[in-house]
């Protein structure tokens, strides 16, 4: 079959069997079906009727853990002082204000953002099911299709991340700003989110909201729905002590061990932030196989504390990365922030090569999100890449070789000029083709919230 459009990148980063590599004059041809049909390294000058890409193309950052609502609150909860759980009740404000068209402006404007920064497939965390005082909807998934919409607006792949909320706490009701989360039991979780029909851009995952939200005796249901559909499973995990201390009270044992009792850990599940573990819950991910998803910029927003990503990632978990409130979208950030993070806990340098960070946000964040055939640059992938230009003045200089270095040490999100999703050029030469203000699209949907 001949390819349907030719990119020419100067510079790409493929894999290889030495380990991937930065190489010159790379031509990647897209096949009708939308995946790499053809990657040449050294091909010669970009050739006639190709797009010609200059700077650095890398596979799609895939953002695993998103709430896009968050965004809403960008800077205005940067004001004054207080903990996580301050933080909440000013966010459960903002989502009150919701409802699924204003869901579906704000989610497109934000996941537009994400198109800008690189960012070709989203891990939606979606629980804000129901109207603001629990009553279903006419249509009761009518918030998660705004969202399975926004992101084909965006031009970018979704899994819609269909969550269980049920509880404010071990034992206790929902609270007024929870009622709209909450399905009433799993059963009727499953019953509803099984209603939710993918597309060619979106899957459809589940997630478990934390052990705080979902009574244990229910966490089966929920790890059984997504097992039976082979889909993945995301929970909250451990992002807090509070939440650490009120299991151990409730059930005698920590969230991560609850979790693994009850069939929620495995290698389609992510366990997002996982800050503040045992040597026992490292043992019981690793050995599971389990996918951590760290969100460094947001727990250091949210004063959450340094989770211990490189000891999980050594003992055998695979690491992804999302920008979860959106304090910053920025997958470059997120990688570099596991590195720096674990260089001031520990006075030392090199934890992590640009490599894997790179690995982390492409490849294993996309399988993490039920998309193993993206994240690579190489033949028979889905055809979805960024390119970040390297003659900005925070990118010139370095020498092209280490552009897996200059990526994630010195490069961010301003830096992403083209955005390529199943052969589609949805970002040229740094504006989104579909949402070309994107800027006057976040002011005008943030705004309506207020
Ligand atoms: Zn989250």
């Amino acid at each position: 079959m001949p390819p349907v459009v030719t990119y020419w990148a100067e510079h790409a980063w493929l894999p290889h069997p030495n380990g991937p590599a930065v190489q010159p004059e790379v031509r990647i041809a897209v096949g009708p079906d939308g995946r790499i049909a053809e990657v040449v390294p050294r091909s010669g000058p970009c050739p006639a009727g190709a797009v010609r890409l200059a700077g650095l193309a890398l596979p799609g950052q895939a953002n695993a853990h998103s709430h896009a609502f968050h965004r809403a609150l960008r800077a205005t909860v940067q004001v004054g002082s207080g903990t996580f759980w301050t933080w909440r009740d000013t966010m459960y404000k903002v989502a009150a204000a919701l409802d699924p068209d204003r869901y579906l402006a704000l989610a497109t404007a934000v996941y537009a953002e994400m198109a800008l920064a690189g960012i070709t497939a989203v891990g939606e965390f979606h629980y804000l099911h129901h109207a603001p005082d629990g009553t279903p909807y006419a249509n009761p998934n009518a918030m998660g299709e705004a969202l399975i919409e926004a992101a084909a607006r965006a031009g970018i792949r979704i899994t819609l991340l269909d969550t269980c909320y049920l509880s404010a706490g071990f034992g206790a009701e929902p609270t007024r700003h929870q009622r709209r989360f909450s399905d009433g039991d799993a059963d009727a979780w499953a019953e509803r989110a099984a209603a939710l029909k993918g597309a060619d851009h979106a899957r459809i995952g589940a997630a478990v909201h934390s052990v705080r939200a979902v009574p244990a005796e229910q966490l089966g249901t929920v790890a059984q729905w997504a097992d039976s559909r082979r889909a993945p499973l995301h929970v909250h995990l451990s992002e807090q002590t509070a939440e650490n201390d009120a299991c151990l009270a409730a059930h005698g044992v920590t969230p991560t061990r609850l979790l693994a009792d009850h069939g929620v850990l495995g290698p389609r599940t992510s366990a997002v932030h996982a800050t503040h573990l045992t040597e026992e819950d490292v043992r019981l991910l690793a050995d599971s196989s389990t996918t951590v998803c760290m969100c460094p910029t947001t727990e250091r927003d949210l004063a959450d504390g340094i989770g211990p990503a490189r000891q999980l990632a050594s003992a055998g978990c695979p690491i992804s990365l999302g920008s979860d409130s959106h304090a910053v979208i920025d997958p470059f950030e997120e990688a570099r922030a596991l590195e720096l993070d674990e260089r001031l806990r520990t006075r030392t340098r090199g934890h992590w090569t640009a490599n894997e960070l790179l690995r982390a946000g492409t490849a294993d964040g996309h399988a993490s999100l039920g998309w193993p055939e993206a994240g690579r640059l190489e033949v028979g992938a889905l055809a979805d890449f960024c390119v970040l230009a390297l003659d900005t003045v925070r990118t010139a200089g370095a020498p092209p070789r280490l552009g897996a270095e200059t990526a994630v040490f010195a490069a961010g999100a301003a830096d992403v000029r083209h955005l390529v999703v199943g052969g589609r050029h949805v970002v040229a030469d740094g504006v989104h083709r579909l949402v070309p203000e994107t800027g006057r699209a976040l002011a005008a949907a943030v705004g309506a919230l207020r």
